[in-house]
């Protein structure tokens, strides 16, 4: 009796945090109020170069961000002033836990807990923000920049929307870290992936930025969500800058931004 009593207590705390998570999202998602995220930057190395680029951010640095979300918005036909508004916390001084490299889907989703309780005990925003809850949290790891070097797979999470995202402490590299931050921002609202895990090859047609274009290949322009510009079946490239990536119409629909049977 007791047995079944804490069962059906546990299964009602899951219903109220998957409502709760639900309501959040599609609060966010309704392109109506700006959406606040917060970035906080975190050193994954002890180099001077890291120290000192993280010391060096400035909220500026994510304006190219919030400029493409807004070009973007308004292509779908969204007149919203400031759709997101991104803020700079202070640096956090403890690691998040390890993305796990394998392993099954338990795995993922006992990672996917431990960050979001780590997230909850390390998202001060400091006392430069008025603002205490933002929306969504992302948390950037700074990588010193050395050459050939590749950055662990960064995440984000539509529960709890929060982000773990892998970048490079180097000033060359902030137009490109902004496609990264972009692409996992765009997770934490709902959009899913729009490549081929094994090939890392755009999907086609709903990881082209241009699927209508004749030949589709090559393509100009980046799929957000692909994360890369096809050119050849066999070769796609990273975009330079967000200037040269899109939201697709099905991330779109994923995000909220277009409504299925809309234009
Ligand atoms: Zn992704």
């Amino acid at each position: 009796m007791f047995r079944k009593f804490r069962i059906l207590l546990l299964l009602l705390v899951l219903l109220v945090v998957a409502v709760g998570a639900w309501r959040a999202k599609v609060r966010v998602t309704s392109w109506e109020n700006p959406i606040v995220a917060a970035v906080y930057p975190i050193a994954a190395d002890t180099t001077p170069e890291t120290t000192t680029f993280i010391q060096n951010l400035k909220p500026g640095d994510f304006a190219a961000i919030e400029q493409w979300l807004k070009a973007e918005t308004e292509r779908y036909g969204h007149r919203l002033h400031v759709p997101l508004r991104i803020l700079l916390a202070p640096q956090v001084k403890a690691q998040p836990p390890q993305i796990p490299r394998e392993g099954g889907v338990l795995k993922a989703i006992v990672w996917s807990l431990k960050m979001r309780w780590w997230a909850f005990r390390h998202d001060d925003l400091g006392a430069r923000h008025a603002i205490r809850r933002p929306h969504l949290r992302l948390f950037l790891l700074y990588h010193a920049a050395t050459p050939g070097k590749t950055l662990p797979h960064s995440t984000g999470l539509k529960e709890g929307q929060i982000g773990l995202v892998h970048v490079f402490a180097a000033p060359e590299q902030t137009a490109q870290n902004a496609v990264v931050v972009a692409h996992e921002l765009l997770h934490t609202l709902g959009a899913t992936d729009k490549y081929d895990p094994r090939t890392l090859q755009p999907l086609y047609p709903e990881g082209y930025a241009e699927p209508e274009r004749q030949p589709p290949l090559p393509q100009s322009l980046a799929e957000i969500m692909a994360g890369r510009i096809p050119l050849r079946p066999d070769r796609a490239e990273i975009p330079e800058n967000l200037d040269k990536t899109r939201i697709g119409r099905v991330t779109a629909i994923e995000i909220g931004l277009l409504k299925v049977g809309g234009n």
